[in-house]
Order: C-alpha cells, then structure tokens, then sequence
C-alpha cells in the first residue's frame, strides 16, 4: 500500500477535510450506538491537536441526491461529536462554496448524500471538495469499497490526499492476517444468499484451509448435497455452482450441517425442531445449524489458527435460532486464533452475543470487508496510491 499518511503529515495550520464514516443509527434525534464515532476519535483529535482547521465529511442513510431531508441530517452527530470532544462542533448546512474555520477548530460538513454528484463520483463536485482544504484525509474504511465524490473523487483532485490513521490501521490489519496468515485458516461465510456472497465464497475458497457455510446460504449448498431442504431460503439456480465449488479438488472442502433447527413458519414464536440434515419435511424451513454442527464447527474454530468470519450461521433474531450463531461467535471469540469478523449483522450478532473483546479484529466496513478479503483495489485506496505516485 504505497499511499501518503496522514500521520506523517505535518498538518499545523493547515485546512484539512477528513471524510469519516459516521453514518450511526439515530432515533428520535439522538445516535444511538456511537461505535464509529468513536473510532473516528482519534483522528480528529490528533488534527485537532497538531493545529489543522478540520473539516469532517461524511454520509448518512440513504436519502435522495439534491432533496436534503431532516431525518438524513447529520444534527445529532454534531452534538454526539461536541460532547465526546468537549469542544463547539458546528454543522455546516451548505459547505461546498467554502469554509470560514480557524485553525485548531473543527466542523462538520453536513450530508455528503445531499450533494447531486456524490453517487456518480461527479468530476465537479469532487473538485470543489477538494478546493475546500490543503490536506484530504481519507478514514473511512466502510465506504473505501465506493467510487463516489467524497470517498475516491476528492483524492483525485486534493492538493494532498492522504490515508487516515483508522484506514491504514484497518487495511494493515486485515492485509496482515492475509499476507501472512497463520494456518490452518478458517472462513465461515453465512448469512442469507450464496448469490450476494458468490464471488468472495469462491475467492475464500482457492485460499483458505476451510471454508465453512451457514446460514441460507448453506441451505442451498445442502440442497446441492443432495438433501431436501422443503420450504428454506436457497436458491435453485445455483445448485450447479455450489456443487462445483464443494467438490473441485483444487479448493477447500465445504462441509454441510450434519443437523439442523427447523420451523413451519419464518417467525419469532415458531415452534424449532432439531433433526437431521436429511429429514427435513417439506413444510419445514431450515433456520438454524443443529447443536452437533455447531458444536463440530467450535471444534474446528479452536483449532484453526486464523479464523474469517462473515455472516450470522442462523435467523439469530429469534432466540429459538440463535444458538449456531452464538457457539460460533463465543468458540471465535475463546480461539487462540488471529480472528476477523465483518458484514453489517455479523456486527449487530457480535454485540447481541457480547463477545467483541474477544475477536482480535472488528472490520467496521461490510462490503469493504469482503471486497478486501476477495482482494479487489479499494477505489479510494487506488485513488490515494495514484496521488502519492504523483507527488
Ligand atoms: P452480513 O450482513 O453479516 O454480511 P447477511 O446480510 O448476508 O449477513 O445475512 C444476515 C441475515 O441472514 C440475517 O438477518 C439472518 O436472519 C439471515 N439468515 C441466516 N440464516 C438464515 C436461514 N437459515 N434462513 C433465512 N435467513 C437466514
Ligand atoms: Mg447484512
């Protein structure tokens, strides 16, 4: 990763604008899990502290470009951020024609979802971004994985654009535990469809020792074993490609539940029936691994020496489903193994299951997580490489 980095930047009175992720959930005016913010922390401190005048950029929730909307704005944030630093945090509604801002002071630059551009990585937008600042500090590992107007196109026009220390901490991290990982390496892929999944299943697949499937995703590689899988989530049109990855000799073996939790209804108060893997009737639903599966997975997991885990192995919502995905997470976080784990409810299955001090690292970016593990160039990290090469 040859990109400049902020830290070794000397940022004392310079204008500096960060993009950060703290797109945080909010509820009636008040953020409520404050996780991002606070990893940004940091970041902003030391800008703050060598004497920058920064200017933090970042996007919330999904609104329409050009239709700011109160419920997308980032108001709370400011306040959640004035409080954690104990200084003023203004939000700034209309940003893009310029900045007053003094040096040693920080504002927030409201909604980069706001502006028309963002999504397309417009070329004008992005340039007025980046005339806003000296300095463009990219921190946002969670949006690395898009091409849009605050993440890749201001670094692209940006005097300096520079990696912040969350990113480089994150892409070391996780470049660490795949350059040089320590065997046997363990990926547990789960969640709801193989299609949202296929590329980094088959990515995972040439480079791991084992590859391990749960969730609705291993309900269409059970129906491609051969097993009925009644009325579960899978997906017929794949069987063929689940077949092919299970039994190519030249990838990692995917082993299939040996039992599984069933219900007639997808629903939280459904009656759960633990059976077989080859008795599920055909008004049932797989919603669960068995207790056997799970516990042969925990078994696998404390013997691995690096473990990847993306995507809860059950519909972990219902508690009379939770268990596959709770002795995963609770064998991944006991495992001496290096362990990393992202995607969007594998953070919500972490934090259900309290077992974050024990997984050796949290990605915060779910699509840029498994982009990363796939080992496709981030755009915006490509966009920094490119700009430290120019300079
Ligand atoms: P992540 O966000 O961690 O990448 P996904 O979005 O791929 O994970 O999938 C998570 C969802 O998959 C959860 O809401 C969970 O309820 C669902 N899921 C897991 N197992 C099953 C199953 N057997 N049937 C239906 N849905 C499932
Ligand atoms: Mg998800």
């Amino acid at each position: 990763m040859n990109v400049v980095k902020m830290q070794d930047l000397d940022l004392g009175g310079k204008r500096v604008l960060i993009r950060e992720d703290l797109n945080v959930p909010i509820q009636n005016g008040a953020v409520t899990s404050d996780t991002r913010i606070r990893a940004a922390l940091p970041t902003l401190q030391a800008a703050l502290e060598a004497g920058a005048a920064v200017m933090v950029m970042s996007h919330l929730g999904r609104p329409t470009e050009g239709q700011p909307e109160d419920q997308y704005s980032l108001a709370p944030v400011a306040r959640h951020l004035e409080k954690l630093l104990g200084r003023p945090v203004p939000l700034i509604p209309d940003w893009l024609d310029g900045v007053e801002l003094a040096p040693g002071d920080i504002v927030l630059c409201e909604n980069v979802r706001f502006n028309v551009g963002e999504k397309a990585s417009d070329e004008g937008l992005a340039k007025r971004m980046a005339a806003l600042a000296d300095v463009f500090g990219m921190d946002a590992f969670g949006t690395a994985h898009r091409d849009q107007a605050s993440t890749a196109g201001v670094a692209r026009f940006a005097g300096i654009a520079a990696a912040g220390p969350l990113l480089v901490a994150e892409l070391e991290a996780l470049g660490r535990a795949l350059d040089t990982p320590q065997r046997p390496i363990l990926a547990l892929v789960g969640g709801s469809k193989v299609s949202t999944k296929l590329s980094v299943l088959e990515a995972l697949s040439a480079k791991v020792d084992q590859l391990v499937v749960g969730g609705g995703i291993a309900n269409t590689f059970i129906a491609a074993a051969g097993h009925a899988v009644g009325e579960s989530l899978h997906e017929p049109d794949l069987l063929a490609t689940a077949q092919a990855l299970a039994s190519d000799s030249d990838r990692a073996r995917v082993p299939v539940p040996t039992d599984v939790v069933v219900a007639k209804t997808f629903a939280v108060d459904a009656e759960a029936r633990t059976c077989s893997v080859s008795s599920v009737q055909a008004d049932e639903l797989i919603l669960d691994i068995g207790p056997e599966s799970a516990a042969a997975l925990a078994e696998m997991i404390r013997a691995a020496g690096t473990v990847i885990w993306n995507g809860p192995v059950g519909v972990f919502e219902f508690p009379a489903f939770a268990n596959g995905t709770r002795v995963i997470a609770e064998a991944i976080a006991e495992s001496d193994a290096f362990s990393f784990a992202g995607g969007g409810d594998s953070l919500a299955a972490i934090e259900q299951f309290d077992v974050a001090a024990g997984i050796s690292y949290i990605s915060t970016g779910g699509g840029a997580f498994l982009e990363f593990v796939e080992g496709k160039v981030l755009p915006a990290v490509a966009a920094l490489e490119a700009s430290a090469a120019r300079t």
